[in-house]
């Protein structure tokens, strides 16, 4: 058996570069970006009006001149018009290029229009008037060639709309491996089916799945009985089209557990069964050629734990991005004695000081699947210390995020 340590160095030693492929920017949503986007031009590329009104020289304000003649009307998406006389103003609208000889936009609400023979003059009625008022100026935002968003991004609805202003009609992302998902066990039965008192439904595929749908990653999922010929059969011919496999069950020291032997009899190469953790000790992790396998122990917490921990820090590694780490307090003293790495369920709090609590929730062990309702992430506990004291902080695996963070976020500012 080996460390976390061990393990965490192996599977990242053992990361894949995945290829790119172009995809339609309206298709993207939810893709890792695998290029970086840079800025075309200054953003706004050039001084944008962003009120409706008049452009004026502010000088002409300051030295005292209240009334001014219109010259012409300039709206957005006209070319840029010149002011003719310094006194004078043009009538312009959001979103139009600042007129040539001006640097004030008075917005309609402060100017009363008069018409006076056959000319527009416009009183302004403001108490102050200063140059560049109501005027975004060209590249204020990004300059041209900035970087805008970096490679390793997923695309949500702000990237699309960034990379729709540069230009980018198609956009490099990755072309992830396909993966498939396959539990293994006779005791399983299918979500739509009525179990017998015997058997139970099959649910990691589902947590790993939608977890990797979340990430950007389609996967497609497998059932395999506890045989080993069935298992030699299917894995083989499931091994030529998926470059990833996922198995969940099946590697731990039952006499139906045929699943390390029957890789092993594939001609995959093992690179360790079995990790110095709770929950997850089963864990095995093999290559071979272009397949990377994951075998997770079949308990739904080890299995969903070994994903959170190291699958998805394998996925991590292949596309080089660094996540964010974090760390909690514990708010509680932890007994824990055997010499393994404690991977403690626990639910999150933010202090009004911004400080990550913990509070452990510990459940029935790892078939207990449904006391993960309850946690938010896991806390790494290390080994060789038997008691693990409130205060103290480690680091923090979330597997929740979004709304259910947002409750975090709510706490901070209580
Ligand atoms: P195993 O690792 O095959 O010995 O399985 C350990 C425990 O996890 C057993 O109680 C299995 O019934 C359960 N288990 C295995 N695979 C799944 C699955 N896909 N969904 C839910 N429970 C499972
Ligand atoms: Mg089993």
């Amino acid at each position: 058996m080996i460390s976390t340590t061990e393990a965490t160095r192996i599977i990242a030693e053992n990361a894949v570069i995945f290829q790119k492929k172009k995809m339609s920017l309206l298709l993207s949503s939810g893709n890792l970006l695998s290029e970086n986007i840079y800025a075309d031009r200054d953003f706004p590329p050039f001084d944008r009006v962003t009120m409706d009104g008049i452009a004026i020289k502010a000088s002409s304000w300051t030295k005292g001149v209240r009334n001014f003649v219109i010259e012409r009307l300039q709206p957005a998406g006209s070319t840029r018009t010149k002011l003719e006389d310094d006194d004078n103003a043009i009538e312009i609208m959001t979103g139009a290029i600042l007129p040539e000889n001006t640097d004030a936009v008075i917005q309609y609400e402060e100017i009363e229009i008069m018409e006076k023979e056959g000319n527009g003059i416009a009183s302004i009625q403001s108490s102050t008037v200063v140059p560049y008022q109501n005027v975004h100026h060209k590249g204020e935002d990004r300059k041209a060639g900035d970087l805008l968003i970096p490679e390793g991004t997923v695309i949500a609805a702000p990237e699309i709309g960034v990379m729709a202003s540069v230009g980018m009609w198609e956009v490099l992302v990755y072309d992830f491996p396909r993966v498939a998902i396959i539990s293994t066990g006779d005791e399983l039965v299918e979500v739509n089916q009525v179990p017998e008192a015997h058997q139970i439904r099959k649910s990691n595929v589902y947590s790993i799945q939608s977890e990797l749908t979340g990430l950007g990653i389609a996967s497609e999922t497998f059932h395999l009985p506890d045989s080993k010929d069935a298992l030699f059969q299917s894995l083989q011919s499931i091994m030529n089209e998926y470059p990833v496999l996922i198995l969940s069950g099946g590697v731990s020291k039952g006499k139906l557990d045929y699943v390390p032997g029957v890789l092993e009899a594939l001609g995959i190469k093992k690179f360790f069964h079995g990790v110095k953790q709770r929950p997850g000790k089963p864990f095995w992790f093999g290559r071979s050629g272009d397949n990377t396998i994951f075998a997770l122990p079949g308990n739904p917490v080890s299995t969903f734990m070994c994903f959170q921990r190291y699958v998805k820090m394998w996925f991590e590694k292949c596309l080089s991005i660094s996540p964010k780490r974090f760390y909690a307090g514990l708010t509680k003293d932890v007994l824990f004695k055997p010499e393994l790495t404690y991977f403690l369920q626990v639910k999150i709090h933010v202090t009004p000081h911004g400080k990550i609590e913990a509070t452990p929730v510990t459940g029935h062990g790892s078939g207990d699947l449904a006391n993960m309702l309850l946690a938010d992430g896991f806390l790494e506990l290390p080994p060789g210390q038997l008691q693990f004291r409130a205060g103290d902080s480690f680091p923090l695996h979330l597997f929740r995020s979004g709304w259910s963070l947002q409750d975090a976020e709510n706490n901070r500012t209580e």
